[in-house]
Order: structure tokens, then C-alpha cells, then sequence
């Protein structure tokens, strides 16, 4: 049976980091947004031209072409028995995108997890966050450090600080958030979906809430 999971919350909730756990645990991939667009920027595609002034920005890249570079994600053959979905929908258009998505496949989602956090703890962790230039792993500085500063721990990779990773972006993605993607929660919690995790545990702590709601969620 697929498990076809969102994860919800503000940037430095955690997504990244219990979408990695949850998805080893249930063998199906974690299919990031930000990750996807990166990749573009990497690549120099057209794409990732055209998303990078808003990324450095803070700002949502428009719907359109993140509607279209998800949807191609989760066409792939890797997505068909589940996905955890971390950074998507990130608007109403985008979550009513997912949704006739997924309705002309036959499948739903099964649950969305709300990963609460206070705005002063996403800041602090945004603040001490070190991504893998490699596997996209994050790490922080205080919180959850590399074994070998500047290395990733799971690929070897080399940590860097995003761009956006500016005290100026930061507040501009959580006003971004709070306009933009808040309303999401009522929007699933209408739907019957919504399941709220208290995210400022410890990693370990926010992984065990997950795992018991989704195994509610998808049966197993
Ligand atoms: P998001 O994907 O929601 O933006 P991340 O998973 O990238 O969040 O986490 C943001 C930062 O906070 C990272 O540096 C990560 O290592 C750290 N972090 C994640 N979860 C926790 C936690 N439960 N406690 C402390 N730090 C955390
Ligand atoms: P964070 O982990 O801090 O929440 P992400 O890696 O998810 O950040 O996203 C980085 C940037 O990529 C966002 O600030 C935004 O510009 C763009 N982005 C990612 N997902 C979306 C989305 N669903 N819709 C619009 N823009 C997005
Ligand atoms: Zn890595």
C-alpha cells in the first residue's frame, strides 16, 4: 500500500530533516521543492534562471512553474507507490493543483503533518543551518553539528550556506509563509487531513510523533 505524506510548517520547522528519516523508514523518496529548484540552479537551466531572483529574494517562485516542476517529479516511476512531499504546496493554488494531481492518478494523500514551531526557533535554526552541496543534508552549527565541521556526514559532501540564507531572506520567507502558506492548515485541517506534531522537540522526539501518525494515516 502507498503512504502519500505532506509535510507542513514554517522554513526551519524541520521538514527537511523528518522528511529524510520518515522517507528511509518507509522506503518511498522525499521529494523536496527547494531541492528540485536548487538542482535547477546548479544546472544553470532555464528553470533555475528564471526561479533564482525570487529564491535569493525570499519570495515564492510563481505557481505555474513550480505546479509544473513537482508535477513532473511525482510522474516518476519512483513516486507511484508514495511520496513525503516537503516545501509543496506552499499556496492554495498549489495544494488544488495536488489535488486534481493526484485525482486523475486514482490516489490521495494520506495525512498532512503540521510541524509547529515558534517564529523565534525557526530563526534560530535557520540561522545555524549547513546544507550538502552533494545530498542536501542539513546540519547545524549547535543543534545537530557534522562530525568534521564542513563535511557531511552521511555522503562525505561539502557543507555550504545557501544564498538565501541571509537574516534579510529569513524574514522574508517567514512573512511569506505566514500570508501565503498558513492558510494551508485550515485548508487541510477542512479536508480531514491535518495532523499537528509538536516540532520543537528533538529530532528524535519530532521522528517518533511523525512515524506513529503516519502509521495511523497509511495503515501499517
Ligand atoms: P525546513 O526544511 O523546515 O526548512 P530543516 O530540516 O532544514 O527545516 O531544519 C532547519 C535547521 O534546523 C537545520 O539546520 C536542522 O539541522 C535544524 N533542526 C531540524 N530539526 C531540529 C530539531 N528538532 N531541533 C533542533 N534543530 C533542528
Ligand atoms: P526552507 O527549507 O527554508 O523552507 P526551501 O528549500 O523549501 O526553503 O525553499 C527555498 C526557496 O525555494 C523558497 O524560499 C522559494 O523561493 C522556493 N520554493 C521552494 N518551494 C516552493 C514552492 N512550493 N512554491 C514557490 N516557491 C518555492
Ligand atoms: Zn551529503
Amino acid at each position: 500500500m502507498g503512504c502519500r505524506i505532506v509535510l507542513l510548517g514554517m522554513p526551519g520547522a524541520g521538514k527537511g530533516t523528518q522528511a529524510d528519516l520518515l522517507a528511509q523508514a518507509l522506503g518511498v523518496p522525499h521529494v523536496a521543492s527547494g531541492d528540485l529548484f536548487r538542482e535547477h540552479l546548479e544546472k544553470g537551466t532555464e528553470l533555475g534562471r528564471l526561479a533564482r531572483s525570487y529564491i535569493d529574494r525570499g519570495d515564492l517562485v510563481p505557481d505555474e512553474v513550480t505546479i509544473g516542476m513537482v508535477a513532473e517529479r511525482l510522474s516518476r516511476p519512483d513516486c507511484a507507490s508514495g511520496f513525503i512531499l516537503d516545501g509543496f504546496p506552499r499556496t492554495v493554488p498549489q495544494a488544488e493543483a495536488l489535488d486534481r494531481l493526484l485525482r486523475e492518478r486514482g490516489v490521495a494523500l494520506d495525512a498532512v503533518a503540521y510541524i509547529r514551531v515558534r517564529e523565534e526557533v525557526a530563526l534560530a535554526r535557520l540561522a545555524g543551518r549547513w546544507t550538502c552541496r552533494q545530498c542536501g543534508a542539513v546540519f547545524h552549527t549547535l543543534f545537530n553539528p557534522p562530525r568534521q565541521a564542513g563535511v557531511c556526514d552521511i555522503c562525505g559532501g561539502e557543507l555550504y550556506q545557501r544564498s538565501d540564507e541571509t537574516e534579510e531572506a529569513h524574514r522574508r520567507r517567514l512573512k511569506v509563509y505566514q500570508e501565503q502558506t498558513s492558510p494551508l492548515i485550515d485548508y487541510y485541517r477542512r479536508a480531514g487531513l491535518l495532523v499537528e506534531i509538536d516540532g520543537e522537540q528533538s529530532i528524535e522526539d519530532v521522528q517518533a510523533d511523525l512515524r506513529a501518525a503516519v502509521e495511523v494515516a497509511c495503515g501499517r
